[in-house]
């Protein structure tokens, strides 16, 4: 965002306000993913909030940090692959978490301190009621819940039994650890909760077969950590009340502060992880880093660059209330990053033959790499040459202003052409190709005054244009909310959110690097394929943005 001074957000209010009161002389927040899945916006989202308070305060001179910590306290879930990907993500983002990246299984003993700790205050106790008779004894809203059975077994007896859960004498479902609090608790997160299950992760013997879940897990996690503000989203504001017993019972004297914020949701597209991974594992979309993605691979893949995101983030500020974000805000900031600073091509989708027939040299015309710089390239100019099948109409219907029989139009960054006629097959009867006239004199000069000349169209020479392979990219969604249609998410994906087509486009285009970005005049911005496009020998883009929003017309 521009330097414009923007009110602050509840969370940083309350940590000015902390920090007025003396209550902290420090400042450590945290970025706590669950390595199950690549980092999608929302994620970012949650980066940049932790990551950036850890910025502003120490430009005020306090001391801070943002630690990453992965969330595995779930083995069953974690990949190798997924640990890799959130960490070059945060990179690419260009967030450091120096030494600070953290593993909750490296806690998974002083998590048991802990819980002997509550099993000996009796402020735990082994349950071995099904899962089933746990749920249900637990109440309602309206009803409290029912005492379980084995809430009030001996210390002794919990200590042994919760021992043989850890070493693996129950099958899943048939022993729980849980806390004991007050089963008519208005808030049903404090009724007994349950806080280590069993888990069936392998046939090795020694490995323990109970594991913390999250809502015991994370509130230790941040204490050990010494963190000060737990920022977290809104869907967590009823579980603090149970983040605060569980910091309150246990022997640790860190205590966080929870503070919870607004998901991001954005029109068009699904964020959760669950439903990104079975795009994925069900071939909907080519893999994790899919330019149709939300994830941050697939953004960078697709030729948006870390700074757009953080700007988009910005934008859309810290809120208590869920909302949905139009996903054009997004492409706002795509195009905002990239207008400037990217050089501009000229390339055609689909390609019509036009032979300029009072014209037989040749010749290299200097031509703008961008408005906003003094900067031009060399293009070559031959009387055959590509130009889009869309500027050229046989009934030209009103307020068409590119090229028709009689009509004229500018070749960008070259001269004026009157077209003169069209030549079509004769079986099909399809146009082959159109004749024009140039206008000599016209190259940076303006149209005669009797010539009604409003358009420049981008054009290729056929002597040198190359064959590129174009991706273009629409949103993966065709309704606003995927998450609410009642047939599903999957109901509602756009048939056309890829489609690929052969172009011609300037030579150069085939001597770039991977990654490279650029815009193809009139159509969008455009990047080199990371994965497809190779260096001198076969030229694959993909559309980063349009030129101009594509829903908000509809
Ligand atoms: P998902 O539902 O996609 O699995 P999650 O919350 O389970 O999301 P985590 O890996 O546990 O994913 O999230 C790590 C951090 O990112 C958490 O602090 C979480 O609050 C935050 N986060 C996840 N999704 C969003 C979102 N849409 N908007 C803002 N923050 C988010
Ligand atoms: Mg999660």
């Amino acid at each position: 965002m521009k330097e414009e001074k923007k009110k602050k957000d509840f969370i940083r209010q309350i940590i000015d306000d902390d920090f007025a009161q003396g209550k902290y002389s420090h400042l450590i927040t945290r970025f706590p993913p669950e390595p199950n899945g690549f980092l999608h916006l929302g994620h970012a989202k949650a980066l940049c909030l932790n990551f950036s308070l850890a910025q502003e305060y120490a430009k005020r001179g306090f001391e801070t940090f943002c630690h990453l910590r992965f969330d595995d306290t779930n083995p069953l879930k974690v990949k190798e692959e997924y640990i890799n990907s959130i960490k070059e993500d945060i990179h690419w983002l260009g967030f450091d978490y120096g030494e600070h990246c953290y593993f909750a299984s490296q806690y998974f003993e002083r998590f048991l301190d802990c819980a002997k700790h509550l099993i000996k205050e009796r402020n735990a106790y082994v349950d071995k009621q099904s899962t089933q008779q746990i749920k249900k004894t637990r109440g309602t809203l309206e009803s409290f819940g029912i005492d379980s059975p084995y809430r009030d077994q001996s210390v002794e007896e919990n200590l042994q039994l919760f021992e043989e859960m850890l070493s693996g004498k129950f099958q899943v479902e048939e022993a729980v650890l849980r806390a004991k609090i007050d089963m008519s608790h208005p808030n049903l997160n404090m009724r007994d909760p349950i806080i280590y299950r069993i888990l069936n992760i392998g046939k090795d013997e020694d490995i323990a077969k109970a594991y913390p879940m999250y809502d015991f897990a994370h509130p230790l996690e941040d204490a050990f950590e010494g963190v000060t503000h737990s920022l977290c989203t809104l869907e967590f504001e009823n579980h603090r009340p149970l983040y605060d017993w569980i910091l309150e019972n246990c022997p640790i004297s860190c205590h966080p502060k929870q503070i919870e914020f607004a998901r991001l949701n954005l029109t068009h597209m699904v964020m959760s992880k669950r439903k990104l991974s079975q795009l994925v594992s069900e071939n909907y979309v080519d893999g994790w880093d899919d330019p149709r993605m939300p994830t941050l691979s697939g953004l960078r893949r697709r030729g948006v660059s870390a700074s757009a995101i953080r700007h988009f983030c910005e934008d859309i500020g810290i809120t208590k209330f869920n909302s949905l974000t139009e996903s054009s805000l997004l492409d706002y900031h795509i195009r905002n990053d990239l207008e400037n600073r990217v050089d501009r091509k000229m390339l055609v989708l689909s390609p019509l033959k036009l032979v300029i027939t009072n014209y037989s040299g040749e010749e290299i015309l200097k031509i703008s790499n961008n408005p906003s710089r003094d900067e031009t390239r060399e293009v070559l100019l031959s009387s055959e040459i590509w130009i889009e099948k869309e500027d050229f109409s046989e009934n030209p219907p009103p307020k068409y202003h590119r090229l028709a029989i009689g009509r004229t139009v500018r070749l960008k960054g070259g001269y004026c052409l009157t077209c003169t006629g069209m030549k079509k097959n004769s079986l099909t009867g399809e146009l082959e190709e159109i004749y024009c006239e140039h206008i000599p004199d016209t190259v940076g000069k303006p149209a005669p005054k009797d010539v009604q000349c409003k358009t420049a169209i981008q054009w290729v020479s056929l002597k040198n244009a190359v064959d590129i392979e174009v991706r273009m990219y629409q949103l993966l969604f065709t309704e606003s909310a995927p998450d609410k249609i009642k047939e599903g998410f999957l109901s509602c994906l756009n048939p056309d959110s890829k489609k690929i087509l052969f172009a011609k486009g300037e030579p150069s285009l085939l001597e770039v690097p991977s990654g490279y970005q650029c815009q193809f005049e009139r159509i969008g911005y455009f990047c080199a394929d990371s994965k497809d496009h190779i260096q001198g020998k076969s030229g694959v883009f993909n559309l980063t943005v349009s030129l101009k929003s594509r829903w908000k017309k509809k």
